[in-house]
């Protein structure tokens, strides 16, 4: 995996990290907490509606005190004027004050019972209701409360009906009613909350019940006790959205939104900073390195200005290219001169032995000339050289000597030094002719050089033989028969009175003579008496 992939798989983690993180905060911190704060707003709302059924109480029990101690309501009940029924309850009196019901009674026995036409057919269950409740005593001294009547549940004051100045003794009570109905539900309700529900409920009071359901709506209940009932209770119920949710979602998405939008930006800014700063000079150097290995030229290394660590690092990196350049070459260097010392003879700078067989297993080399004559030369009578002129002489003569061999020789043939005194030359020729004019040649010159300064005189003797290019290939084994052969001529020259040359070539009609070739002076004679080979004269 490249660095840039690395550096890209992080940042998208880091993001799914960051988006992650945020969206478990929002579930273990953020939505608990909005809910707590929406319970208490709701408990609140329950606790307002309550609230408003006990002013409405309040303001009916100071009604029902008004009326009780007015001097109107004291006479009626003393002298049961019909003019007060007429005039204060007659009519639309309940309409206009708001109320369901109004009650007097005197001793627990009813004087009059005025309402609105909806509870006009209700009024003995009502009254009964009303007086014989175990709450009728309460009421009777003034008091108010909620009341289970079979119209449904009412809010009911009372008061003792005294004199103005409020002395008694008291001759009854007055009652208003007020029916839990429409209208009060309406008035009651808060303007935020959807529905609003007040109704008799079959259990006795408990705590509140408040539920946040999972879209956002809620429903939170509470009960109100009854005077009159204690099995039973008004439940009051709230259906309500959830506001402070929707508005926690909605800014929770937005600073999600812009953190992750902010967090792509960074990330594409931190991208393009480290491609830029870190992973292109990293590339750059890694594809240094790599050109590097292969060419160890230094041109491929680039020089940097860069202070930073990386800039420090492509510095190092060219030190020590620079050290291993320096290192290849002169090591590549010294390769060289060992394999030219590998393959030179120290004394006469001509090649030597191995060099004689690396040329001759080169294909070419045989391949592009007619014939190849191999020559097998040797200095005569060496060794008085040495001495009588010394060893120093004797190495200056063979210098000269192998200077004489490669003037009679053209440059591409192949000359050497293969032992003491003995030189072989292998040299490509288009005639058989060339072989015989090169070995006259070498003795000639080496017979007129006149060695170290014109001081020693010398002559040599040369074998060779003349072998058709076509038929020589590289083989090691073919070259020694070769050689082998040029040693036996060269030996025939010496033996027949030295500074001389003999030749042979293979006769011109047979056809590969290599594996014909003597490997003994027995097997040439034999080869030369059967005429497998052929002097050249
Ligand atoms: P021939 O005519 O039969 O060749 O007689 P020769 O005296 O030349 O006999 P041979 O070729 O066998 O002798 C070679 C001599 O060359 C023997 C040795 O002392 C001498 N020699 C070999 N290598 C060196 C060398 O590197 N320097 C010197 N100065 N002499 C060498
Ligand atoms: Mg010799
Ligand atoms: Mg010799």
């Amino acid at each position: 995996m490249s660095l840039k992939s690395k550096l890209l798989a992080s940042l998208l983690l880091l993001l799914a990290v960051l988006g992650s993180g945020i969206a478990f905060i929002q579930q273990t911190v953020v939505i608990p907490k909005v809910e707590a704060f929406e319970i208490d707003a709701l408990r609140e709302d329950l606790e307002r509606i309550k609230y408003g059924l006990d002013r409405e109480l309040t303001h009916m029990r100071r009604m029902a005190t008004d009326w009780a101690q007015w001097d109107d309501t004291y006479d009626f009940v003393v002298s049961r004027t019909p003019e007060y029924v007429e005039s204060a309850l007659g009519g639309d009196a309940m309409e206009q004050l708001s109320m369901d019901m109004l009650l007097i009674t005197q001793d627990e026995k009813l004087v009059t019972y005025q309402s609105t036409r909806a509870l006009s057919s209700l009024r003995e269950p009502l009254v009964s209701t009303l007086l014989r409740g175990p709450e009728s005593r309460l009421l009777n001294e003034g008091g108010q409360g909620l009341i289970a009547t079979p119209a449904g549940v009412m809010l009911v004051a009372a008061n003792p009906i005294l004199t103005t100045e409020g002395e008694g003794p008291s001759r009854g009570t007055l009652y208003f009613g007020q029916l839990i109905d429409a209208d009060l539900t309406k008035q009651l309700r808060p303007p935020q909350i959807h529905a609003i529900f007040l109704r008799l409920d079959s259990t006795p009071p408990g705590p509140d019940d408040i539920q946040l359901l999972p879209g956002s709506d809620s429903v939170s209940k509470t009960w109100v006790p009854l005077l009159n009932d204690p099995d039973r209770s008004l439940q009051i119920e709230l259906q309500q959205g959830r506001p402070f949710l929707d508005s926690m979602r909605a800014y929770t998405y937005y600073i999600m939104g812009t953190i992750f939008v902010l967090g792509i930006l960074g990330s594409v800014v931190t991208y393009v900073l480290l491609k830029h700063y870190l992973l292109s000079p990293i590339e750059q150097l890694q594809h240094n390195m790599q050109s590097f290995s292969t060419s160890h030229s230094l041109a491929d290394i680039p020089t940097t200005k860069s202070s930073d660590e990386i800039g420090q690092l492509t510095r190092s990196f060219r030190e020590m290219a620079t050290r291993i350049s320096d290192n290849h070459i002169s090591m590549l260097h010294r390769q060289q001169q060992l394999k030219e010392q590998s393959l030179t003879d120290p004394l006469t700078r001509l090649g030597n032995r191995r060099y004689l067989d690396s040329r001759l297993q080169q294909a070419e080399f045989a391949k592009k000339h007619p014939y190849i004559a191999t020559f097998s030369t040797d200095i005569d009578h060496f060794k008085q050289v040495n001495d009588r002129y010394g060893h120093d002489n004797g190495d200056k003569v063979l210098r000269e000597f192998a200077e004489v061999l490669q003037g009679c020789c053209r440059d591409d043939d192949c000359v050497a030094r293969v032992g003491g005194e003995e030189f072989t030359a292998v040299c490509g020729i288009s005639s058989i002719q060339d072989a015989s004019e090169i070995a006259e040649r070498i003795r000639v010159r080496t017979e007129q050089k006149g060695f170290v300064d014109g001081k020693i005189d010398l002559t040599c003797s040369v074998g060779f033989i003349v072998i058709p290019g076509h038929e020589l290939d590289t083989n090691m084994e073919t070259w020694s028969r070769v050689m082998k052969v040029a040693d036996l001529a060269l030996y025939e020259a010496k033996e027949s009175g030295r500074n001389r040359w003999v030749g042979w070539r293979n006769p011109l009609h047979a056809e590969k003579t290599i594996a014909a070739l003597p490997a003994s002076a027995e097997e040439l004679r034999q080869a030369v008496q059967k005429e497998a080979l052929v002097a050249i004269n």
